[in-house]
């Protein structure tokens, strides 16, 4: 690996994305932070580099483009085809410091988590786990604060120059949420949880303008210190709730008969064409599986249609759904603070309300 320079920051420039594929299939997350990705290499006017290592996997890189990508830089080896730690970790190194991108970023899938950190240690910066807002223009960052905060931002001093990446993210379990910066290394690097970048539409013209560079890669096994030997797919079907396009998600709310409260919900979502999702509360009773809760801890969701059966409406429920198109939402407690973010709220009792909801919706669809 060539020797690190990550405080010489005038040397790096472009804004990149780690693009991840499994089985030569890119995941969701790759189009949305190459739409946000889109948006920072304007603002900074740089080129926008999609990364892209597997074996194999060229004929997938173009479509990269269509969503923002000007040039996908492609790394294929044998020894790339399953993910490694080790593996991705010295090729993407590798490559970063040959083409000093400034800002890098991955999407928080577990690939995402375990890859990011390992090479922002690698290549001594700093990484920002978990992003929900990134900007680099600073005008935009205080329209952002001005809409989303309490802060007087009219009386806060702001350097307007800076090019550095602003990594917004919630802390304090979601109390408050902190911006960071990276001001004196280089590349800038972040993860951003799937979901919560919204895609572009597919531009044809823009994939086909889009660049392909086969990058040459520089790997041995020996350089991978742990072995594959088996890969082992989880048999039951995982929900898609981050690509539905309807909720109903139940919460703590359902407590009074669990089973009833399920099938409602599940007939609701029926009616409807969309999928069960939950809160933690619901999640950690042990009524519906891990893969089921929005939120902060669980999926970011931005549905057309979010409906929450018995959801408070924490502030850590909300960091997962508060983007959705339309939210319904129905609680016997008027002052629920889920009321203070839907489109409609219903308030009465769940068992009662839902029957007639999915009647209705039967006779809708
Ligand atoms: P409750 O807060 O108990 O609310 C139940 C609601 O149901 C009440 O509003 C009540 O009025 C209503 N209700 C009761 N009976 C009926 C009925 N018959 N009909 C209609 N309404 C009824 N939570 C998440 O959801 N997702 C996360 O990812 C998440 N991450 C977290 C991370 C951290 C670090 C922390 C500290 C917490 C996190 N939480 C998360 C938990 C969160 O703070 C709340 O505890 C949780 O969201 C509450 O779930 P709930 O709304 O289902 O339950």
């Amino acid at each position: 690996m060539k020797s690190i320079q990550s405080m010489d920051i005038q040397a790096f420039q472009g804004v990149w994305v780690f693009c991840e594929q499994r089985d030569g299939a890119q995941m969701p997350t790759n189009f949305e932070l190459m739409s946000e990705g889109r948006k920072l290499a304007d603002e900074l006017g740089v080129e926008l580099c999609g990364l892209l290592l597997g074996e194999n996997v060229e004929d997938v890189a173009r479509e990269l483009g269509g969503y923002g990508a000007d040039r996908v830089f492609v790394c294929q080896s044998p020894l790339l085809e399953q993910y490694t730690t080790d593996a991705y970790t010295k090729v993407i190194c590798d490559i970063v410091l040959e083409k000093k991108p400034e800002i890098v970023l991955f999407g928080a899938t577990h690939i995402g988590r375990d890859l990011g950190p390992r090479c922002a240690a690698r290549l001594q910066t700093g990484l920002t786990a978990d992003c929900t807002h990134l900007d680099v223009d600073t005008a935009k960052y205080v329209e952002f604060l001005r809409s989303t905060s309490t802060l007087d931002v009219d009386n806060m001093k702001f350097n307007t120059n800076d090019r550095d990446l602003k990594m917004t993210r919630p802390a304090f379990g979601g109390h408050l949420m902190a911006t960071i910066i990276c001001p004196r290394f280089r590349p800038q690097m972040s993860t951003v949880r799937p979901g919560v970048m919204k895609k572009s539409p597919f531009d044809q013209a823009k994939a086909d303008t889009c660049s392909v560079e086969i990058c040459p890669v520089s790997l041995d096994p020996q350089d991978i210190k742990t072995r594959i030997l088996e890969v082992v797919k989880e048999a039951k079907a995982i929900i898609d709730l981050t690509g539905a396009e309807i909720i109903v998600s139940v919460g703590y709310g359902i407590s009074r008969d669990v089973k009833q409260g399920l099938a409602l919900a599940g007939e609701l979502a029926q009616a409807l064409g969309g999928v069960v999702g939950a809160s933690r509360a619901a999640v950690d009773a042990g009524w519906v599986t891990g893969d089921h809760q929005v939120g902060q801890t669980g999926k970011t969701v931005r549905p057309k249609l979010y409906i929450a059966l018995g959801i408070s409406g924490a502030i850590q429920h909300k960091a997962g759904m508060q983007d959705s198109e339309c939210i319904i939402a129905v609680n016997q407690n008027s002052a629920a603070p889920i009321f203070e973010l839907a489109d409609y709220g219903i308030c009465g009792d769940l068992f009662q309300v839902v029957p007639l909801m999915a009647e209705a919706a039967k006779q809708l669809v």
